[in-house]
């Protein structure tokens, strides 16, 4: 895989299919005897694992996450990557900006302090900021060796010119492409449909499941005939944001599904985009929760330590 190859060169042994035997050894869970799930914990606590091996090897690497809302999902999203740093042996530091506080001027002069600040090595800016302050001005802000999430314009590039060993790339994309691969699920060849072309997922998708020699459809909320285009996939990454809108008719028999989306119910139930009958015909689905999530998470720890070990070799 193109996206492992690049990470082998920064020092991070990825092998496909690593995942394969020992989850059919283990095998637990499975939602149909003949659908296996994409297990995103164990695939993630195996890259939050990697990433606690080479930060004893290489030495410290500091995430700095500015929170910047009173929105109360971010805030759990924020302790959850703090708690993931802290479990990996690596740190953190957790800058709060009160929300009568927050003004545009006032963020970008905090991302200049980080950005000046050799201790910091990955800078995340917890979004969606609040209204009037402009989401891209302040991510433009990061220095691009520091956008541990790659959502800004120098990353983007990187990543749709085929430069991945230079890149930050975006964690769920990332993240997906490397479960995947863990799994050992073949993408070169395949027709790949993406539902969604948002910054954060749906267009990194595209472009690194095209790294991936994969034939890419992105589909969105204009594509018509949206049951046909993704009954076509052999791999199918739903993500919309619409709960329930993919359902077993969209998919065809044997596809591999990927439920990007994320609902949380009034019962705090937590479910996806895609309905529980596709289990009945995907060869591979990722359950929510459990299965995109917490790739996200480890692919920021591997974002930072990749950044840290990147400059520290002066590249
Ligand atoms: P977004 O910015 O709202 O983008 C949604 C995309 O889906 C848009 O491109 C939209 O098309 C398309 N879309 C909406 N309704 C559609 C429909 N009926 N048919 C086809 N396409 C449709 O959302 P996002 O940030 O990409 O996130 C998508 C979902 O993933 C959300 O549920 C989010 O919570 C979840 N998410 C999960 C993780 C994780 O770690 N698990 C990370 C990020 C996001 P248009 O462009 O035409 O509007």
């Amino acid at each position: 895989m193109k996206l492992f190859q690049a990470l082998q060169k920064d020092g991070f042994e990825f092998k496909s299919g690593v995942l394969s035997a020992k989850h059919f050894l283990e095998g637990s869970g499975y939602p149909v005897s003949d659908c296996l799930n994409l297990d995103g914990r164990l695939a993630g606590q195996w890259v939050r694992h990697l990433c606690a091996e080479k930060v004893q090897q290489w030495g410290p690497a500091h995430l700095a996450v500015v929170l910047a809302s009173s929105d109360p999902a971010s805030r759990i999203y924020v302790n959850h990557k703090i708690k993931a740093f802290k479990e990996a042996g690596m740190s953190s530091s957790l800058i709060e900006v009160p929300p009568d506080m927050v003004s545009e001027s006032r963020l970008h002069e905090l991302i200049c302090q980080l950005n000046d600040d050799p201790n910091v090595h990955g800078i995340l800016v917890q979004l969606p900021l609040a209204d009037g302050v402009s989401q891209t001005r302040i991510i433009e802000a990061i220095r691009p060796d520091k956008d541990v999430d790659g959502f800004a314009s120098q990353n983007v590039g990187l990543l749709h010119q085929g430069r991945l060993e230079h890149a930050l790339l975006p964690c769920t994309p990332a993240g997906i492409i490397v479960l995947l691969g863990l799994y050992g699920i073949p993408l070169a060849g395949k027709h790949a449909v993406v539902v969604g072309r948002s910054g954060i997922v749906g267009r990194p998708m595209s472009g690194l499941l095209l790294h991936e020699d994969a034939t890419v459809t992105v589909a969105h909320s204009k594509t018509s005939r949206l049951k046909d285009v993704c009954r076509d996939a052999d791999v199918l990454v739903v993500a919309a944001g619409r709960q329930g809108l993919v359902t077993r008719e969209y998919v065809k028999p044997g596809a591999v599904v990927v439920d990007v989306g994320m609902h949380r119910l009034p019962d705090g139930q937590l479910i996806g985009d895609v309905t529980p009958d596709v289990a009945e015909g995907a060869s591979f689905l990722t359950p929510v929760p459990g299965g995109v999530g917490p790739m996200t998470i480890a692919m920021l720890l591997l974002n930072t330590l990749r950044a840290a070990h990147l400059r520290q070799q002066g590249r």
